[in-house]
């Protein structure tokens, strides 16, 4: 399986199966629309949902069945731009955001296009993603990003862009208690995102000792690793170690882990904020009297919306949120698999592919 050949115009990392891929050379696409444009890929983070697509080859009820170009957390170079483009220039560096809604449905006229009936999005079959030499996207979705961001940082702007929403649902305010359940990297950006909107306290919690370090030189304020007993217990041993009174005012789940679930609502005061941003098991148990009689304010987190990806960027430009102490290695494109190998070996916290040298 070679990568390099002299000819390869458009060198694309993609999926045939459970555990097959293969680079193929494609063409380079054309601009559909005027209003498209097309970037030369740089860099592209590798996400739990790639690796469980080349590891399952389905993700719930999204299943791979033709070839699929993996990846979606990327940045590049703007190559090329349709004849209505006017907020980008070939040049431009710019953060990916790669889900384009369909703009006519209820959910996207009503301002929720992350909740579009018809949402094509990087490597979610029958979509190609974006581990190739060139992406085309519409002009708004490919957000530019200042001199003081590298390519490398932009490319983690997707992931924030996931924890810049949860937060957002969370409705963090300054002053509150937030505790995040898993510290991987959404997780950590949740803690870094929260903390950038004024929560005073911010507990990570994971089952993993060396993630919790992390964590707690990140941007947790504590951390906590959960001990053998119900989640109620660890729930009230997280209240007491970090002095939350009656509870937090906010549980997120990026974790999808079923106890770590259980903990987030008990672990939340009367008339708190759940958010489920994490996905696991897509049915489990769940403290449904604990949610009622605490008034819980339950809700779920999907992807990124209106205005995210423009938070984001501005909170790593303003120095808010750092991405950079997250990037633990960067492979070159011919290395892809072994990223994947490393990310499920659970190595480093976010490894990114290099584009192909043009
Ligand atoms: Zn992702
Ligand atoms: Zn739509």
């Amino acid at each position: 399986m070679s990568a390099q050949s002299a000819t390869a115009q458009n060198l694309s990392f993609v999926l045939e199966g459970i555990h097959r891929v293969k680079f193929e050379d494609r063409p380079v696409p054309e601009l559909k629309g005027p209003h498209d444009v097309l970037v030369n890929v740089k860099f592209t983070g590798i996400c739990g949902s790639d690796v469980h697509y080349w590891e399952h080859g389905s993700i719930g009820q999204f299943v791979v069945k033709d070839p699929m170009v993996l990846g979606h957390e990327s940045s590049g170079i703007v190559s090329r731009v349709g004849s209505s483009v006017t907020g980008l220039k070939v040049g431009d560096r710019v953060a990916l955001e790669p889900g384009v809604p369909c703009r006519r449905c209820e959910p996207c006229k009503s301002g929720k296009y992350n909740l579009c009936e018809k949402m094509a999005f990087a490597a979610t079959p029958p979509y190609d993603g974006t581990l190739a030499s060139y992406y085309i996207l519409p002009e708004d979705f490919c957000h530019k990003v200042p001199d003081s961001i590298t390519l490398q940082e932009a490319a983690l702007m997707e992931p924030l862009g996931v924890a810049v929403h949860i937060v957002k649902q969370a409705d963090v305010k300054p002053g509150q208690s937030v505790v995040v359940f898993g510290a991987g990297p959404v997780g950590l950006l949740c803690c870094a995102v929260a903390k950038a909107y004024g929560a005073s306290k911010v507990i990570a919690v994971d089952i993993q000792e060396p993630r919790l370090k992390f964590a707690a030189s990140y941007a947790a304020t504590s951390t906590y690793e959960p001990f053998k007993a119900s989640p109620l217990d660890n729930a009230k041993r997280i209240i007491e170690e970090n002095d939350l009174g009656s509870g937090a005012d906010v549980a997120i789940d990026a974790s999808g882990a079923e106890p770590s679930v259980h903990t987030g609502i008990h672990v939340v005061r009367a008339g708190g904020t759940y958010v489920q941003g994490g996905m696991g098991r897509s049915e489990i148990t769940f403290p449904i009297m604990a949610a009622c009689t605490k008034e819980l304010n339950v809700k779920g987190s999907f992807r990124y919306g209106s205005g995210d990806y423009k938070l984001a960027v501005s909170l790593v430009a303003s120095g808010k949120v750092n991405v950079k102490d997250l990037i633990t290695a960067t492979v070159k494109f011919e290395d892809a698999e072994r990223a994947f190998q490393e990310v499920k070996a659970g190595k480093g916290i976010k490894t990114l592919i290099a584009g192909i040298e043009s």
